[in-house]
């Protein structure tokens, strides 16, 4: 019988590395590639996070310009909140950053609307993305909106038809977990360190984020697969990369020694 942490327990796993794996490593850094059918399914599953044009994009800019005045979202340049998340909304209020940080399912609804529409300076780095008639299509903002709707009506009607209101809040508070873990990558795996440095390796976060809280060493190495290659270093993103490699559903990985 499926129980309703079991259930929050699948969807973080999901929502957490359809990111990571999907939007990250694979589309945005091209460490590997995936099978199409499934580099679909992935990145429809990944849509909260933004369309995949604008989140790659963006993502590649950033790589390109760290910490720099251009960065989108830069904790030193920016401060914390809107690196964290005041990026997506164009604020730099704290409560209201921090209202957003807790608006779960709502948060699904403001994004509906707003991420076709905002920060797509980037979109230029991400033609091979746009290239693609799918995720121009997926990407377009009626489009986007109709699949974010059922990004929230599918989980959290399930969750309520089986757990009634509990079942509704618990995966309210799971989202909050999960979009926040994600934003931290961006807000707390950079500081001021010197002229030289500014990113950390943050091994709760990593451990959390699938591996990717390891962002000094990813940002040394952005195409490579493993972010986490270090001994001592967890990254269930590369455990479970291999199981995908083992299923055939991934191929074409790329490995520090290949750089
Ligand atoms: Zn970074
Ligand atoms: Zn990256």
């Amino acid at each position: 019988m499926l129980t309703l942490l079991t259930f929050c327990l699948i969807y973080y796993f999901i929502a957490g590395i359809v990111i990571v794996l999907g939007y990250h490593r694979c589309l945005t850094h091209k460490a590997f590639k995936m099978r199409k059918w499934f580099e679909y399914v992935v990145v429809v599953l990944g849509l909260p996070a933004g369309t995949p044009i604008q989140w790659v994009g963006n993502h590649r800019f950033h790589h390109a310009n760290p910490d720099l005045s251009v960065d989108p979202h830069s904790p030193i340049i920016h401060g914390f909140w809107y690196a964290h998340n005041g990026w997506y909304i164009n604020s730099k209020i704290k409560l209201l950053c921090f209202l957003y940080a807790l608006a779960g399912p709502i948060r699904f609804l403001i994004d509906a609307w707003n991420r076709p529409r905002t920060n797509q300076e980037h979109n230029h780095l991400a033609k091979d993305i746009s290239a693609d008639p799918f995720y121009r299509y997926i990407s377009s903002p009626s489009v986007y909106a109709v699949l974010m709707l059922l990004h929230s009506i599918i989980p959290f009607g399930f969750a309520y038809a089986l757990w009634e209101i509990n079942g509704f809040i618990t995966l309210w508070i799971n989202l909050i977990i999960i979009f926040n873990l994600g934003d931290s990558i961006n807000s707390l795996g950079h500081e001021k360190i010197n002229e030289h440095s500014s990113t950390v390796n943050r091994n709760v976060l990593a451990f959390f984020t699938f591996g990717d809280g390891y962002h000094k060493d990813h940002h040394q190495n952005p195409g490579v697969a493993r972010v986490g290659f270090q001994s001592k270093q967890i990254d269930l993103g590369w455990r479970i990369l291999l199981i995908l490699k083992f299923l055939n559903l991934v191929y074409d990985i790329n490995t520090l020694e290949e750089q």
